[in-house]
């Protein structure tokens, strides 16, 4: 008995060592993972999307021009009987008269099934089933996206577009990142030899490696040595806006007057009889009837662009604000504002000048135009969406992004340095 004892005993050392040892193989390399910083560090290896190939048995046809489904599935292959019979088993989810040029039609016969799919968009797909003889099955799939992280960064030497081209963003994305700034950098004007920008983004492919989605995800732009950061946040109500790391919309949005008026004497239209002309022309702009010297104040950042006496417009501002594609104008000044000449920088609701009615007016008032792209539109219907800044309940989910993401682009900035 003890005899037997002790040989189990020599057997259930050597088990008890065997299980330590991987025991201790098991805990050190989860304690490896743990310990390990788990940012998700960009590399390209790791997360190029892996590319399925369809195998076996499967045709495709692709939809022509004059194709009907019925036509393309006959082509497949597909018996006479079978096709309309799929149609109609296709019609509850998706009406297959609906298809496109170019698009695809797939066929995958195994033993026990036929599988025909139909590429709907980049991302869904109508796929049809039917196994062992069994009525057809008809069902929208999703698919699956494979996604890209990767990250640009470069340094302006000519232009944005060429640099950062030349830094490896083509233009798709370079024109997301002139709009995600367009209201603090005028990249036309404001650019700099030297200024630097890095762009990490998120690419989405499809599984036969289509890109179907890109986006910025975070940026940074140095410009004249200001710093400009952006993040993309999705909100718990599922909007996505870009914020500084702050949390603060970098989407601007306008005031909604200029001057703090008695009441809008005159709206815009297309023709109107003027007042002291007596013909009859177009009013492009709005007209706020206020004491003379009410202070005006400019709408929105941007660069006085004129400022003079323009006709009947009499003392006259024009500012081109930071999108560049913005301008406001102001007529009828009583004078303007200490230190604001032709190039000056103003700030939203900065005073620019003082209410008169110089030029053509019947009484004191501001004339006030808004134009986008050079053409006048109606001020009152310029739409002044909210900019707001990340809800104060997200703050601290989004101040936790806002560091990852920060993280993220300088790990990756001091990868690239590595090369
Ligand atoms: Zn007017």
């Amino acid at each position: 008995m003890i005899l037997l004892l002790k040989r189990w005993g020599k057997h259930s050392l050597l088990l008890f060592m065997i299980i330590f040892f991987i025991f201790v193989l098991l805990v050190t390399s989860i304690q490896g993972n743990a310990g390990r910083d788990d940012t998700p560090v960009v590399h390209k290896e790791w997360i190029l999307p892996s590319i399925k190939h369809v195998q076996g048995n499967t045709v495709t046809e692709v939809v022509k021009n004059g194709d009907t489904a019925g036509l393309v599935l006959a082509r497949l292959g597909l018996p006479t009987s079978e096709v309309g019979n799929i149609i109609q088993v296709a019609a509850p989810v998706y009406n297959l008269k609906n298809i496109h040029i170019g698009h695809k039609f797939q066929k995958n016969i195994s033993n026990d099934y036929i599988k025909v799919t139909y590429q709907i968009d980049a991302k869904e797909r109508l796929v049809l089933t039917t196994e062992s003889g069994q009525p057809w099955q008809a069902e929208i799939l999703s698919r699956p996206l494979f996604i890209r992280t990767d990250m640009v960064e470069g340094v302006i030497q000519g232009s944005l577009f060429y640099d950062a081209g030349k830094a490896g963003l083509e233009d798709a994305l370079t024109i997301q990142l002139v709009d995600i700034f367009a209201w603090d950098i005028d990249f036309v004007r404001d650019l700099r030899k030297g200024d630097t920008f890095k762009v990490l983004y998120e690419e989405a492919f499809d599984d036969e490696g289509r890109r179907v989605d890109y986006t910025i995800l975070s940026a940074e732009f140095v410009n004249r040595g200001h710093v400009y950061t952006a993040i993309r946040y999705k909100d718990k109500k599922g909007n996505f806006e870009y914020y500084d790391q702050e949390g603060r919309n970098l989407r601007k949005t306008y005031l909604k007057s200029p001057v703090r008026y008695s009441r809008i004497s005159s709206r815009f239209s297309a023709s109107r009889k003027h007042p002291v002309l007596g013909y009859t022309r177009a009013h492009r702009g709005v007209d706020y009837a206020a004491k003379s010297g009410t202070p005006i104040r400019s709408i929105g950042d941007g660069k006085v662009v004129y400022k003079g006496w323009k006709g009947g417009y009499g003392r006259f501002i024009e500012i081109r604000h930071t999108n560049g594609i913005h301008s406001t104008a102001y007529a009828h000044m009583r004078r303007y504002a200490k230190g604001i000449r032709k190039g000056s920088y103003v700030k939203q609701g900065q005073i620019i000048g003082y209410v008169g009615m110089t030029g053509l007016a019947t009484g004191p008032h501001l004339h006030f135009e808004f134009r986008s792209r050079g053409r006048a539109v109606n001020p009152l219907r310029v739409k002044h969406k909210a900019a707001k800044p990340v809800p104060k309940t997200e703050i601290t989910a989004f101040r936790l992004k806002a560091k990852e993401m920060m993280h993220i682009m300088t790990v990756q900035s001091q990868l690239n340095a590595w090369g």
